[in-house]
């Protein structure tokens, strides 16, 4: 079968899967702005309704709750999908370890035959955890990764690589039209103040002049992206569709205390820093080569770590 490449992006009908979380409901929004219809699917495990109540107003928005482990309802035209839905934070590994797997696999695998019979393009929102606890760094797209398959990140790794085979089973059968990106650590405004993740955790601690929590020496890194630059990377891929994988973030790499440091200065908080243990295969460096980024979509991070943080601790005084 031969792909249409819309390159035009006149308004099109696109299926949010994970539409009510933190990155999906920010893709939601500029959609929207966009001039295009959306239909955001979500169960609600770690998305809110808060996250999009904004957007209820709108006509051209519809919100299905909606688990991908399940067959995705019936709907009319739909141009374009995106797979943003998996719990994401570490702190849910251990408790939505099924819901993970189920999520990246038979659920990757719902969208692809939804997109099949839709006749859409499907993209499947990856992530650096495929590179495991990389051995070659900063990380190309060619770098094949260091999983432990059985580590309790494994439910959330495992199950994005396998969701990746997927994507890529459908787009050499030919039977839909496919792009993957990897995605970076990725913050901002709307992650879940108990979300567990380093950004959120540390500023919640900051504003409460609570200790901050420093897993193992904080001498990891960690390459922090602007949750709007990785938006409009996101749209980039829409426009361009690539069939190759594609690493989205954001190239300045920081020390966990570095990430402490900085959050205690732009607070003005007077926490203190406690030390607790390094939890099981957490990678000690993180940084994605950003070239094809770069060539194929004409696209790169603007956004700094300080501003970025800056907006997000606004957010967080006062979120819900
Ligand atoms: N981390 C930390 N304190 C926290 C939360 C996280 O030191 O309260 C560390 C975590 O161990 C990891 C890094 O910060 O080394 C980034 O963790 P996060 O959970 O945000 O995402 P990851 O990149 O590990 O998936």
């Amino acid at each position: 079968m031969a792909f249409t490449n819309i390159k035009n992006q006149d308004s099109l009908t696109y299926l949010i899967a994970g539409g009510a979380g933190f990155i999906g409901s920010h893709l939601c929004e500029t959609l929207l702005e966009n001039g295009h219809s959306v239909i955001a699917l979500d169960n609600l495990v770690t998305g809110s309704q808060n996250n999009i109540e904004h957007l209820a107003h709108d006509a051209r928005f519809t919100f299905i709750e909606h688990d991908i482990k399940n067959p995705i309802p019936t709907m009319g035209k739909i141009d374009c999908i995106l797979n943003m839905a998996s719990p994401a934070s570490p702190m849910d590994f251990e408790n939505l370890s099924i819901e993970i797997m189920l999520a990246g696999s038979i659920g990757t695998y719902h969208l692809l035959e939804f997109a099949k019979e839709k006749n859409a393009w499907f993209m499947m929102a990856s992530t650096s955890e495929v590179y495991g606890d990389p051995e070659v760094h900063p990380q190309k797209e060619d770098y094949l990764g260091n999983v432990n398959c059985i580590g309790v990140r494994s439910v959330y790794d495992e199950s994005k690589r396998f969701s990746e085979s997927m994507t890529n089973a459908y787009l050499r059968k030919n039977l839909v039209q496919t792009s993957i990106i990897r995605i970076f650590n990725t913050y901002g405004p709307r992650m879940r103040v108990n979300d567990g993740r380093v950004v959120p955790n540390f500023i919640d601690q900051a504003l409460h002049h609570k200790p901050i929590t420093i897993h193992g020496k904080g001498t990891q890194t960690r390459s922090f992206c602007f949750v709007d630059d990785l938006v409009r990377g996101i749209i980039r891929t829409s426009v361009v569709r690539p069939e190759t994988p594609i690493n989205l973030g954001n190239t300045t790499e920081k020390t966990i205390l570095e990430v402490a440091e900085n959050i205690i200065a732009f607070t003005n908080s007077k926490s203190e820093l406690t030390f607790l243990d390094l939890p099981e295969g957490d990678p000690k460096r993180r940084c994605p080569v950003l070239t094809r980024a770069k060539e194929i979509l004409d696209w790169e991070p603007e956004i700094s770590f300080a501003d970025g943080i800056k907006k997000t601790i606004e957010y967080f005084k006062n979120a819900p």
